[in-house]
């Protein structure tokens, strides 16, 4: 480990994402709900809007559920150009329907400079995916804004690339970032990434932001996602960000990893009943 990260008089140069001046947790308010600061928070929802009816099933599912944030793809930054990108502006408008439907904040993710204005007025928390970490422009604007930020930790990016990137939009004024971990590019090629699940007490000592996991990227697969997200809590991750589908075989993007309405539901009631041990809230 480097110095940077060792000496602790030693000022970082992610300076305002670091604990060292600000030794409290951040917490912020989404809609209703308070994000980090005690909380163990759920963002779930498919890995894309595909159409009216599959987004408002879910949305209804996992609101009753317990999830407080729902999450969409409507701009899918996808690895071949020949698959399924999203439904796009029509997809925030599903989005915003499931809003007015559940009362659920909507997390987004943004893939171009270009959409900052569409996402403004429909989008609660806009994510920017693992391809997009190092997006400078992309983070220096959304660093203009209010609206929190959820910033995945890119494929082979170090802990101290994420939390730099972080800094490009603390610096911008925009102090509502979340960190998320989503599994990283090793060797090992069963699981789709693998989780460095020590990334997250390190971001915990290293930064006062608040911290998730995607249990779903990371894993590959439905059934990694229970213990991945007990994992998650058990080492003092914020919350989680979860992918699930009514009809998982059907799904145009990420089916393999994504978790019934049914099993969304126990997912809920086991992280519910583990989350008094780790002195979280959910
Ligand atoms: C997603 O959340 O659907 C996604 C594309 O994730 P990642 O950027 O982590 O690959
Ligand atoms: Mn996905």
């Amino acid at each position: 480990m480097n110095e940077i990260f060792e000496n602790t008089s030693h000022q970082p140069s992610w300076k305002l994402a670091s604990r060292q001046e600000h030794l409290e947790d951040t917490g912020f308010q989404v809609g209703s709900h308070l994000i980090g600061a005690g909380n163990f928070s759920i963002f779930a929802g498919p890995c894309a809007v595909e159409n009216k009816q599959q987004t408002l099933t879910i949305a209804k599912s996992i609101a009753a559920a317990g999830a407080v944030v729902f999450r969409g793809g409507a701009y899918k930054p996808r690895t071949s150009p020949y698959d399924f990108q999203g439904l796009g502006e029509e997809g925030l408008d599903l989005l915003s329907e499931a809003k007015k439907e559940t009362g659920l904040p909507i997390i987004t993710e943004i893939t171009s400079v270009d959409d900052i204005e569409k996402f403004m007025d429909k989008v609660d928390i806009i994510q920017v995916g693992a391809r997009n970490m190092q997006n400078f422009s992309l983070l220096k604007e959304l660093g203009r804004l209010t609206i929190p930020v959820l910033l995945k930790r890119g494929h082979a990016a170090t802990i101290e690339e994420l939390l730099l990137s972080s800094e490009y939009i603390l610096s911008g004024g925009n102090e509502n970032v979340i960190l998320c971990e989503r599994g990283i590019r090793t060797f090992e090629p069963y699981t789709r990434n693998t989780l460095d699940i020590s990334a997250v007490p390190v971001l915990k000592k290293l930064s006062h932001l608040p911290v998730f996991v995607d249990p779903s990227h990371a894993g590959g697969k439905f059934w990694l996602v229970e213990p991945l997200s007990k994992a998650a809590m058990a080492v003092g991750a914020d919350g989680i960000i979860v992918e699930v589908h009514n009809d998982p075989d059907n799904a145009m993007s990420d089916g393999d990893q994504s978790l019934t309405l049914e099993r969304f539901d126990s997912l809920m009631l086991t992280l519910k009943k583990l989350a008094p041990a780790f002195n979280k809230t959910l």
